[in-house]
């Protein structure tokens, strides 16, 4: 099995009497965004702090690209780029200037025009590149806090909080940037506080107080969440309490039947996508009018809201 880019196990950060991560196993297999959610003050900055070595552990194992983070070789640092919470470049620089200088710390000589010119496109800021950082709006920097982090073009990229404050539209688009990168066999670790963006990621990791709750795929989440996958099914008439009855001795249907109208239902179970033209089946048989059939996508807040009032803190 191949390695995976970034492992830990047991890891844990003290800071006198505070413990800001506590007991943290996992693991991130190459060319995946992990997106590493929780509230303000549970632990993910320290995290980072420690993948990228800037922290030495209290407790616990960490290998990123193979290495511990206290001892990375030159030829490693370089393949990282880390883009920390608070926008760290020269507010009275020109946007081009400030990767100019950037490329220059990485040592980037050969084709730097190009590649600020190509990195200036993605993060779509070549109409403002003699702008001085100072007048830049918000999203503006974060989004040359982005292109800077990449000019090294990295295999591993570290984000911390890359959408805090910024408008949805834009937030958005960060994560179709995000998607780009990881196409291009990048992986990417971002932390973020807003459970919503857990729909982009290839896995997640929920964070609180410092300990990592679970580590699954979105929609992996959202089965733990709700049992299993939801069908919304709405009829022509009335349902009654014995069609609800009879959906429930079904073979296919091993979850919960619930009314949550006088027409329609949700019923859970292992595979939507098997199971609904079952159901359109079945309801052929019983005469019974489908208005609409179709899995339920919970919003990610609600699966949070689910999984924490489960309190689902397996594996
Ligand atoms: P997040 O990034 O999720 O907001 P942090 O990792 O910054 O969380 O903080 C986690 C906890 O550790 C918080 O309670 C914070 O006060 C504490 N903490 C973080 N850094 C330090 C530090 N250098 N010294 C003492 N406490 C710290
Ligand atoms: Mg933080």
């Amino acid at each position: 099995m191949k390695q995976p880019v970034i492992y830990t196990q047991n890891l844990s950060k003290q800071f006198g009497s505070e413990e800001a991560v506590k007991d943290v196993t996992f693991s991130i297999p190459e060319g995946t965004i992990f997106g590493f959610i929780g509230p303000s003050g549970s632990g993910k900055t320290t995290t980072l702090r420690l993948l990228t070595g800037l922290y030495r552990p209290t407790e616990g194992k960490i290998a990123v690209l193979n290495e511990a983070p206290s001892e990375f070789s030159r030829a490693t640092q370089r393949k990282i780029g880390y883009m920390p919470q608070l926008f760290v470049l020269y507010d009275d620089l020109s946007v081009w200037e400030n990767l100019n200088f950037v490329a220059s710390l990485y040592g980037v000589g050969f084709g730097r025009a190009k590649r600020l010119n190509e990195l200036l496109d993605f993060v779509e800021l070549s109409s403002h590149k003699d702008k001085v950082v100072r007048k830049l709006s918000g999203g503006m920097k974060r989004r040359l806090s982005l292109a800077a982090t990449l000019i090294h073009r990295p295999k591993l990229i570290f984000l911390d909080e890359p959408t805090a404050g910024i408008d949805p539209v834009l937030r958005r688009k960060f994560w179709d940037h995000f998607q780009t990168i990881r196409e291009q066999g990048q992986t990417l670790f971002i932390t973020t506080q807003y459970v919503g963006e857990a729909a982009y990621c290839d896995y997640v990791g929920v964070l609180a107080n410092g300990r990592l709750l679970m580590v699954d795929t979105p929609k992996n989440l959202r089965r733990r969440a709700y049992g299993g996958d939801i069908i919304k099914l709405r009829t022509a008439d009335y349902v009654s309490p014995q069609v609800v009855a009879a959906l429930r001795l079904l073979p296919f249907i091993q979850g919960d039947v619930t009314r949550t109208g006088p027409q329609t239902l949700r019923i859970v179970t292992d595979n939507a996508s098997t199971v609904i033209p079952l159901l359109i089946d079945w309801a052929k048989e019983q005469h019974l009018t489908v208005e609409s059939i179709e899995e339920d996508l919970p919003p990610f807040d609600d699966v949070f809201v689910e999984l924490v009032k489960n309190g689902d803190t397996h594996g």
